[in-house]
C-alpha cells in the first residue's frame, strides 16, 4: 500500500488526505495546530501534531519512508523551509501547493517538481471553458503542454482522424475519444453509456457529441480551440 504524508491541514490538505484514505491509501496527516489534528482523527490512518520545519521531528515520524509527501501550507517561509528539509532528507516525490507565482518559483529552484497552484489552475480552467463552448476541460502543465477535452467541432463530424491529420495540421495529438454508446436491453429499454476509446486509430470516425481528449503545446491547443470555435469569438 502506498504511504502518503499530508503536511498542513487547511481546506486543500484535508481534502487530499481524506480522499486518499477513502480510496484505501495509508495517510499520515500532519499539522502544528492541535485543533486541526482533532478534526481529521478517524478520517486518516494516523495524525501527528508537529512543526514541519523541525528536521528531527520529520525524521522521527519516518518521513523518508513515505512514497509521497503533499505539502499543503500556503505560508511561503514555512513551505520553503519544509521543502528544503524534505529535499535534504532525499524525498523525491513532493507535491506542494502554492498561493503565488513567487512561491512557485522558489520551490522550483529548490527542486520541487510537482507544484500545484489550485486557485490559478481552476480559475484558468473555468475561464477557458467559458470562453469557448467546445472546451469541457483545459489543464496547463508545467512542461508548457496542455491537456484539453473538447466536443467534436461541427467541421470534424463524419471525418476520420487520418483525414483530419491533427498531429501535422495542428501539432496536436488526440489521445482518446469519448463517445456515447446506445444500446437496447433485453427488456427493450434504450440505454446510453459514455465510453472511451483510449487508442483511437487513423480510421476512427468522429461523431456528433464525441469528446476529443487532446494534448499539445499550449499555443497549439489554443489555436486549435480558436479555429474550431463555432462563432470565432474566442480570445485566447
Ligand atoms: P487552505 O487554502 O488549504 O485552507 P492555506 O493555504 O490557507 O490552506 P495555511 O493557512 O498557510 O494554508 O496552512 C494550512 C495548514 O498548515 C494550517 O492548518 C496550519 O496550521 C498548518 N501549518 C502551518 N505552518 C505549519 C508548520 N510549520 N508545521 C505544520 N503545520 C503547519
Amino acid at each position: 500500500m502506498r504511504k502518503y504524508a499530508v503536511i498542513g491541514l487547511g481546506k486543500f490538505g484535508v481534502t487530499v488526505a481524506k480522499t486518499l484514505y477513502e480510496n484505501g491509501a495509508e495517510v499520515i496527516a500532519i499539522d502544528k495546530d492541535e485543533k486541526k489534528i482533532e478534526e481529521v482523527k478517524g478520517l486518516v490512518s494516523a495524525t501527528v501534531s508537529m512543526d514541519s520545519t523541525d528536521e528531527q521531528s520529520l525524521k522521527n515520524i519516518g518521513i523518508v519512508d513515505m512514497d509521497v509527501v503533499i505539502l499543503a501550507i500556503g505560508e511561503v517561509e514555512t513551505s520553503v523551509l519544509t521543502s528544503a528539509i524534505l529535499k535534504k532528507l532525499g524525498m523525491k516525490n513532493i507535491h506542494a501547493k502554492v498561493d503565488s507565482d513567487l512561491h512557485s518559483k522558489i520551490l522550483e529552484i529548490i527542486g520541487v517538481r510537482k507544484i500545484l497552484f489550485p486557485e490559478k489552475q481552476v480559475g484558468e480552467q473555468l475561464a477557458y471553458t467559458l470562453i469557448s463552448p467546445n472546451v469541457l476541460r483545459y489543464e496547463k502543465m508545467t512542461s508548457g503542454h496542455c491537456l484539453a477535452e473538447i466536443t467534436v467541432p461541427r467541421d470534424y463530424v463524419g471525418k476520420s482522424l487520418q483525414e483530419l491529420n491533427l498531429p501535422n495540421e495542428k501539432k496536436v495529438h488526440v489521445i482518446a475519444v469519448k463517445y456515447r454508446d446506445e444500446s437496447v436491453t433485453e427488456e427493450g429499454d434504450n440505454i446510453v453509456e459514455e465510453k472511451i476509446n483510449n487508442l483511437p486509430g487513423a480510421n476512427t470516425i468522429l461523431n456528433e457529441d464525441d469528446v476529443l481528449v487532446l494534448i499539445g503545446a499550449v499555443g497549439n491547443i489554443n489555436s486549435l480551440v480558436k479555429d474550431v470555435s463555432p462563432d470565432g469569438s474566442v480570445y485566447l
